[in-house]
């Protein structure tokens, strides 16, 4: 059998308590007004990255480097 997500290569697998902490972090990151700007470096996050994954909290440059 074979499943439709199968090839999503890139990410490794989020549990469901992973995904509602990330979730919530982003809300209490709007609240602050933190939202949008990397916790990181601080930079404006790019609006294609927040579609792509609107719970992240850094910006890709500094998620390379942290991974
Ligand atoms: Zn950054």
């Amino acid at each position: 059998m074979r499943y439709a997500h199968a090839s999503r290569a890139a990410d490794k697998p989020l549990s469901r308590a992973d995904i509602l902490f990330k979730v919530e972090l982003a809300l209490a990151r709007m609240e602050n007004g933190d939202y949008g700007y990397c916790a990181i470096c601080r930079s404006e996050i790019p609006i294609e990255e927040l579609e792509t994954d609107p719970s992240t909290v850094s910006c890709q440059t500094c998620r390379r480097s942290d991974n």
